[in-house]
């Protein structure tokens, strides 16, 4: 397999081009770091967003939700879906209001997602889903039941139409504005993982 996603006409980054990025290993990386994604669909000639969490296993990305989630049925009867999986890691501070900015890794999908029906595949999948939110999680909790698995959906889409955009380092000003005494440079933003809060709500069947 090719280190880098083939490059189609929907997928070409135009704007700043010298930003896109079509490597495997960079797309996978945003995509594992990445908590969340929002999904895009047109449902009945309108277009609805759902911010939702997603996951990687290989070349296929997953999400999953409540069976009768509207997305859900518009993608089982065919409707192509678009994905934006975005990090923000900064605010770019320039000299003029102008060449504001952000450092960012971002990704975009676009295709069809399908549900995912093999019981082997939604097991694993899970497996992956808890582990993402929390390594070896999936050992320590109870599985979920034919009734929980029934009440939800999960869909995948395969990783063919794929592509990244990355923007790094300081601002980019106008030449004359350099002289300008206006503090420059970056903001770093990052999305940490806090001190755990325990749950102490007393057992509901014995309290
Ligand atoms: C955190 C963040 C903040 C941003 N803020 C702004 C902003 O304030 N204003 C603004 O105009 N733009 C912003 N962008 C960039 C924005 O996502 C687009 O890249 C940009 O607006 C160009 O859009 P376009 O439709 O002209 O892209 P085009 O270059 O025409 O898009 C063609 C194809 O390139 C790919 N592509 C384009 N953008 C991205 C991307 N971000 N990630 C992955 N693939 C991409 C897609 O496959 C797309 O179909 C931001 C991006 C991020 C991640």
């Amino acid at each position: 397999m090719s280190d880098a996603y083939k490059v189609t006409e929907t997928t070409r980054v135009k704007r700043l081009a010298k930003r896109g990025n079509y490597d495997r290993e960079v797309v996978h990386a945003i995509l594992d770091e990445a908590p969340l994604c929002h999904v895009s669909v047109v449902v009945e000639g309108r277009p609805r967003v759902l911010p939702t969490l997603h996951w990687r296993s290989g070349e296929r990305f997953y999400i999953h939700g409540n069976s009768k989630n509207g997305l859900f049925q518009a993608m089982r009867a065919g409707a192509e879906a678009a994905v934006a999986v975005t990090l923000i890691d900064g605010w770019v501070l320039a000299r003029s209001a102008f060449h504001h900015s952000a450092n960012y890794r971002s990704v975009m999908l676009v295709g069809r997602f399908q549900e995912v029906t093999d019981e082997a595949e939604l097991m694993a999948e899970y497996e992956a889903m808890m582990n993402k939110i929390h390594p070896g999680r999936w050992e320590q909790v109870r599985w979920p039941n034919p009734v929980e698995l029934k009440q939800t959906a999960m869909m995948a889409m395969d990783l063919v139409e794929v592509s990244a955009k990355v923007r790094v380092g300081p601002p980019v000003d106008d030449a004359e504005d350099y002289a300008l005494p206006v503090w420059a440079g970056v903001v770093p933003l990052r999305l940490e993982k806090g001190e755990p809060i325990k749950d102490t709500t007393p057992h509901p069947l014995t309290a």
